[in-house]
């Protein structure tokens, strides 16, 4: 570098930020409080990785992820602050002495860039100190004052600001900020086991697994496929999904079972109204199986109550009834609107409904049964060799592992 863009640089950086992200219902964990505080901290630093070196602790109930050398990507840090479950808010704050006159000349420096084109703000002071000269009122009035000198045509307004500035004096340092993000909220990632997701090309599994994930839970995906009628691209579509949601996930291990035998016997020898259930009870049995393998102790499906023929209460009961493991359907009182949302937010949306194919959607019963009765269906399996069938369709599994960056352990 040079001598003059490093006096540039100088010029560039006069204040020192960090970023503070705000626990979510973690408080709420009584004497195992700390076990969760851990385990965020360890997930933001492994999260950290591609960003350079910070130095991540908690005090005082918030979580402090402070930049060790001027090159760290501060942006793509705080980007990553807001998908890591657990966290409820996250905000940039600039870091100062604590003392009025630091307070004020920070103050000036930090807050008119982020608050140009703003109409209103107010400030709210906090003091954990309670022995700083000034009461939290005095604090706000001062800092308040600067900014009206500072940002041309900003007001005040106390009912509905567009930026709420927040200046709190802690133990060490003062912090000030300018509004705050919310964070993804839920409890540490792998703080409640671990649930193997039915992972479908949908839209609404890849949300049912994030919303478990958001409860703690680590994430096992298992997708059905069925070469030739289901096809490469639909593979990779469900590779894709995987890959999109460690990004709140982080890691997902995702097993891939082939049923084209087991669809071609079906087709071949049961009545067509019971197609779906019958596949579906082999989803059900072969996931069983694979969540007893990895030691997941749940299923989590998208299923949503009444949204196909397959979902009816009388469907679901059938399903349900298959297996000895509980199955997690967090979508079941969610309309599809609702569900799109939340797959916007997780960002799986736009891979989800491209349209390829899945393994349901193939020999699709042309009147499916909405009430089916489980010795009906149990009796249709029958026709088949279901024991057989079922090994060969575990011994076709194989894994992909997806990780929201390379080096992620
Ligand atoms: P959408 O309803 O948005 O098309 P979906 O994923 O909900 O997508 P459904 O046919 O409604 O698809 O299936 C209900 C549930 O069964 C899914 O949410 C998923 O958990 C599971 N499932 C369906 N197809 C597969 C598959 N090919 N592999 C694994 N699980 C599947
Ligand atoms: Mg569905």
């Amino acid at each position: 570098m040079d001598f003059l863009s490093f006096v540039e640089k100088k010029e560039e950086k006069k204040y020192e930020e960090v970023i503070l992200c705000k626990f979510g219902e973690v408080i709420l964990k009584g004497a195992n409080r700390m076990n969760f505080e851990s385990m965020l901290v360890k997930e933001l630093r492994r999260r950290a990785c591609p960003f350079g070196a910070f130095k991540i602790y908690v005090k005082q109930s918030t979580i402090y992820v402070e930049p060790l050398s001027p090159d760290c990507d501060m942006d793509g840090m705080y980007n990553v602050a807001k998908r890591v479950f657990g966290i409820i808010a996250v905000n940039r704050a600039a870091v100062c002495e604590k003392n009025i006159d630091a307070i004020r000349e920070m103050a000036a420096i930090y807050l008119p860039d982020k608050l140009s084109g703003k109409r209103s703000f107010k400030v709210e002071a906090k003091r954990s100190d309670k022995k700083f000269p000034l009461t939290s009122p005095e604090i706000s009035r001062e800092i308040g004052g600067v900014i009206l000198s500072k940002v041309r045509g900003i007001k005040v307004n106390v009912k509905e600001p567009d930026v709420v500035v927040t200046v709190e004096v802690r133990d060490e340092h003062a912090y000030i900020r300018a509004g705050q993000e919310p964070g993804a909220g839920g409890l540490p990632l792998r703080s409640a086991g671990r649930g193997l997701l039915l992972l479908s090309g949908g839209i609404d599994s890849p949300v049912a697994g994030c919303m478990m994930a958001k409860r703690g839970m680590e994430i096992e995906a298992l997708h059905f496929e069925s070469f030739p009628y289901t096809s490469e691209r639909a593979h990779e579509k469900v590779m894709k999904l995987a890959e999109e949601m460690c990004e709140f996930c982080a890691r997902i291990h995702v097993h891939v079972i082939s049923l084209t035998h087991v669809q071609e016997e079906i087709r071949d020898r049961c009545n067509e109204d019971y197609f779906t259930l019958i596949l579906r009870v082999f989803m059900m049995r072969l996931a069983e199986r694979c969540a007893r393998e990895y030691k997941c102790g749940a299923l989590i499906t998208g299923e949503s109550l009444g949204q196909v023929a397959s979902q009816t209460l009388a469907a679901i009961g059938v399903t349900d009834s298959v297996v000895d493991i509980p199955v997690f359907r967090p979508c079941i009182g969610m309309d599809k609107n609702e569900i799109v949302i939340e797959a916007r937010r997780y960002g799986t949306f736009e891979t989800s409904i491209l349209p390829f194919e899945d393994c349901c959607t193939v020999f699709t019963p042309r009147h499916p049964k909405t009430q089916p009765k489980r010795e009906d269906v149990m009796h249709e399996i029958e026709k088949l060799d279901f024991d057989a069938l079922m090994e060969e369709a575990y011994s076709s599994m194989t894994t992909e592992t997806k990780l929201v960056f390379p080096e992620y352990k």
